[in-house]
């Protein structure tokens, strides 16, 4: 292969010299892929391949006009390949090739999809891979960086761990991440972000990396000022930087529209993990649909930007009172000024995506369609105010102030200009004139006006013709190879005047020209030429013009977001009789019937209330299977979410005291069903909230503990809640099967339990959905198990097992053999697991005396561990431990 010259040898080795996976050359009018890469493309895409030979050797060959490139790249990045251009340019002694542009997932601008579309950088900032003599400010987190080049959007966030930093990761989805010099040394920190983000791992030159090289990127990017107010972590910085000198080196071309960066700082934001995100299926289901998550209920946004933003509100509920009742106030005030609304609404379907316009503009690759899109998006933003002003309520609300954040009168005059500029309808095309109007450009007016005037001449000359010689059949056309030509019918032919030169002979016709013609072709050819040229450097001119205005449109495309998700959630709650939540700084949690925001869509929802506050703040949630626990606390969650995101609720009335967190876990048995979970994770996730959740969270627990067996379970269950109350002291409900955890109410003085009710009656058990103060009172485990047709010996004996039970008996094993073993019980009163032989009322003797010594110590190992005061992981690992000494034993 290296043997090989020409155009082949060029192409191998411009594709040595990039990291790329495959390198499209231009060839001419072409785009050509060779050897492997003709192979891969043509499997990929479906282009046919054909033979190339260069000195004796054949090399597959593929290839794309052009102008056709653009969906290709888009497929094959899409797929996962780092796709590197070549242009050709002319030189004085012929042309030469030379990679422009690397497209990778994040550097990708072509996209179609609405979403954004991240490229993240994480750095280490413990060991951040070099040495930084005497910098201590390195600290032990992590450093985050997050850009769409679509719309040049520029986020940093510090990360205190890599939990944390898994966590943004997740919220963002980026679809490319660079991870930092010690970071990508890190196998299980890359397997994470492998598991919980579906983005390409790329491995970036490590020097962009290096802390001083990185601030200094960032500062000549956004500005020394700017950098220094936002007071992040120099690992940050470094991810920052790495970011930029990424898009540089990539050729993207779009610095120029990242205006602006932005730190996520994270004490005005809910903490929300990625468990959590996904348990709400804030923005996915379960099963990993787009449909059926909760934005996809509440979405009702007419731009893709206003989408945008409404998704990223929901992934960022905020603590701030002022945010939130600013966000409340213009809600309510669109939510009850429906006609308005429309209106708004109705403008707002006229609006393109600002952002992603003016990342094009600074790319270059904006065409007058674009520039046209511009035009009328910022023509959208005076409609818009116009409509707020008309309406007292929403004239009165913060959306006056959100309208007049951007410069309006700049917009106004940009637009003004665009307007008077672009032609009404131009091409997609930016080389071939019609770009432009009258007026704008005195010698453009002049080429515009005499190329008209030539094709008038040319548009009348059949008819001329026909006139002055008498010829039937006379049609005058232009094509690739005979220029202009008059084309006579067959018949009329022969009486053509003496000065019609004969150029071509058809089956019915002949091809003629003439001098007139032939010079009038020369000066269609001229202007044509000439009107390009003209138009293009005008264009450009006006293009740029525009991408010098990124930030303006970038400002008015946040407010057209901005107006588009509020009346979104406006329009969410007036269609669905949601509530206006008093938001307050208390413990307070208190919903009447409340309902849960997607599972009210699709059923006839049972509403329920919620009351929690300072003496009550941990409810224990009981009821049989599928009556309704799992939904009743996600009902909460979901509401509290939604009153942090300013928006309103679903409930005839809410008071919520504002959250720094929530954590949801669910156990790992209902999980291991969507096959995702082990025990292991469930424990980890469970430590993780453990050593997270404040007293101003709100923590989720369903059926956590379930995913062992059951002593175990009850155990880790009962620690937890004791931690969780005595010394976390946060808002908590916990869904549990364990009957047991009822007694804790009795214990624990802010502990209080709720059911779920349900009715049996004629041997039917009914669901009724509704949620009641105290412990659920029947086993309709057992109930179940008979109507699913469960042997009556086994369904009387479970009833007897149970019975006792509840009397805190112990139970003997039935069986036929004395060397039965015999179970031992929990003892509500304290927490403690007893011996059979401690066990009031039972028949311990039965059993007792054929525990051999082994079992003995077990049990008396496990009476003696205090459940009080071992930490939960610690407790997993002593029961473990003492479960395998069972095992070992038989
Ligand atoms: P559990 O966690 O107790 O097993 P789930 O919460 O999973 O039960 O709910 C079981 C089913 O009942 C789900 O299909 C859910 O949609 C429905 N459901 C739950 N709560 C209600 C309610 N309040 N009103 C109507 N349907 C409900
Ligand atoms: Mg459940």
């Amino acid at each position: 292969m290296t043997e090989a010259t020409g155009i082949v040898g060029e192409f191998f080795s411009l594709k040595e010299e990039t990291d790329a996976d495959v390198l499209a050359m231009q060839c001419g009018d072409f785009y050509e892929f060779f050897g492997d890469d003709a192979e891969l493309v043509s499997d990929e895409l479906d282009l046919k391949v054909s033979q190339k030979s260069s000195h004796g050797s054949s090399y597959p060959m593929a290839g794309v006009p052009l102008k056709d490139l653009t969906p290709y790249l888009k497929a094959l990045v899409e797929r996962g390949y780092r796709v590197a251009v070549a242009d050709q340019y002319e030189t004085e002694s012929g042309h030469a090739r030379e990679v422009v542009r690397v497209v990778t997932p994040g550097t990708l601008l072509e996209t179609s999809d609405a979403d954004a579309q991240y490229l993240a950088a994480i750095v280490d900032g413990g060991t951040n891979g070099f040495d930084s003599r005497g910098s201590s400010a390195a600290g032990d987190g992590y450093g985050l960086a997050f850009a769409d080049v679509t719309t040049g959007r520029f986020l940093v966030a510090d990360a205190e761990d890599a939990d944390d930093a898994l966590t943004e990761l997740y919220r963002f989805a980026p679809v490319e991440v660079l991870p930092g010099p010690a970071a990508r040394g890190d196998d299980e920190l890359l397997n994470q972000v492998r598991e919980r983000v579906d983005a390409a791992l790329t491995l970036h030159e490590t020097e962009s990396f290096a802390p001083k090289r990185a601030a200094h990127t960032v500062r000549e990017q956004f500005g020394r000022e700017t950098v220094e107010r936002l007071s992040v972590d120099e690992s940050t910085l470094a991810a920052a930087g790495a970011i930029l000198a990424y898009v540089e080196e990539t050729g993207t071309g779009v610095l120029a529209s990242m205006t602006r960066i932005q730190a996520h700082h994270g004490d005005d934001h809910v903490t929300l993990d990625a468990t959590t995100q996904r348990n709400l299926e804030l923005t996915e289901t379960m099963q990993g649909d787009a449909d059926g998550s909760l934005f996809d209920t509440i979405d009702h946004t007419e731009t893709s930007a206003g989408g945008r933003l409404l998704k990223e509100w929901l992934q960022r509920p905020r603590r701030s009172l002022e945010t939130l009742e600013r966000r409340q106030k213009s809600i309510a005030a669109l939510s009850s000024a429906a006609l308005a609304r429309d209106e708004l609404q109705d403008a707002l379907g006229d609006a393109y995506d600002l952002a992603r316009l003016a990342s094009k503009a600074s790319h270059g690759s904006a065409d007058a369609r674009d520039l046209l899109a511009v035009g009328e998006t910022l023509a959208v933003l005076p409609a818009l105010a116009g409509t707020i002003d008309s309406a007292p309520d929403l004239a009165d609300s913060p959306l006056t102030e959100i309208v007049n954040r951007p410069d309006r009168e700049a917009a106004a005059a940009l637009r003004g200009t665009l307007e008077e500029t672009i032609a009404d309808d131009p091409p997609s095309t930016v080389t071939q004139g019609g770009l432009l109007q009258r007026g704008y450009d005195d010698e453009l007016d002049e080429v515009i006006d005499r190329h008209e005037e030539v094709e008038g001449w040319l548009d009348g000359l059949a008819d001329r013709e026909k006139r002055q010689y008498g010829l039937s059949h006379v049609t005058v056309d232009r094509n690739k190879t005979d220029g202009y030509y008059i084309q006579v019918g067959k018949s009329a032919a022969d009486g053509v005047p003496d000065h019609y030169e004969e150029i071509k002979t058809l089956k019915n016709s002949k091809r003629f020209t003439t001098d007139e013609l032939e010079e009038k072709e020369r000066e269609v050819l001229r202007l044509e030429e000439r009107r390009g040229d003209l138009e293009y450097e005008l264009f450009e001119e006006l293009r740029e013009d525009v991408a010098s205005h990124a930030e303006l449109l970038q400002d008015v495309g946040r407010t057209l977001a901005t107006v588009d998700a509020l009346s979104s959630l406006a329009t969410h709650a007036a269609e669905n009789r949601w509530v206006k939540p008093d938001l307050h700084r208390g413990d307070r949690l208190e919903i009447e019937q409340g309902r849960h925001p997607v599972v009210e869509q699709t059923t006839e929802f049972v509403p329920n209330d919620v009351g929690m506050n300072e003496n009550r703040n941990f409810l224990v949630v009981t009821g049989p299977n599928m009556s309704g626990k799992s939904t009743y606390m996600r009902q909460v969650a979901c509401i509290v979410l939604l009153a942090q995101v300013g928006s309103f609720v679903p409930a005839k009335e809410a008071e919520v005291g504002l959250v720094d967190g929530i954590f949801t876990r669910v156990g790992a048995l209902d999980e291991l069903a969507q096959g995702r979970s082990t025990f292991m994770v469930e424990m980890s996730e469970l430590s993780n909230i453990l050593h997270t959740a404040t007293e101003e969270s709100l923590v989720i627990l369903d059926e956590v503990g379930r995913g062992t067996a059951t002593y175990d379970g009850i155990s880790i269950a009962w620690a937890a809640t004791e931690y969780l109350h005595n010394e976390v002291q946060a808002k908590t409900l916990f869904a549990t099967h364990y009957h047991e955890l009822t007694g804790l109410a009795e214990k624990l003085p802010r502990v209080a339990n709720v059911h779920v009710a349900a009715d049996e009656r004629d041997g039917d058990v009914t669901f009724l959905r509704t949620v009641r103060d105290g412990p659920t009172d029947r086993s309709y485990g057992i109930h179940v198990a008979d109507l699913a047709g469960v042997p009556d010996p086994v369904v009387e004996r479970s009833r007897d097992v149970l019975e006792r039970l509840r009397e805190e008996k112990a139970i003997e094993a039935k069986g036929g053999g004395s060397s039965e073993p015999v179970q031992t019980v929990f003892d509500l009163g304290d927490g403690q697991f007893r011996g059979p032989a401690n066990a009031d009322g039972g028949e311990p003797d039965a059993g007792s005396e054929t525990l051999d010594p082994e079992t003995e110590r077990v049990l008396e190992d496990l009476e003696t561990l205090d459940v009080n005061t071992t930490p939960p992981i610690e407790l997993v690992s002593k029961v473990q431990r003492l479960q395998e000494r069972l095992e070992d034993d038989d």
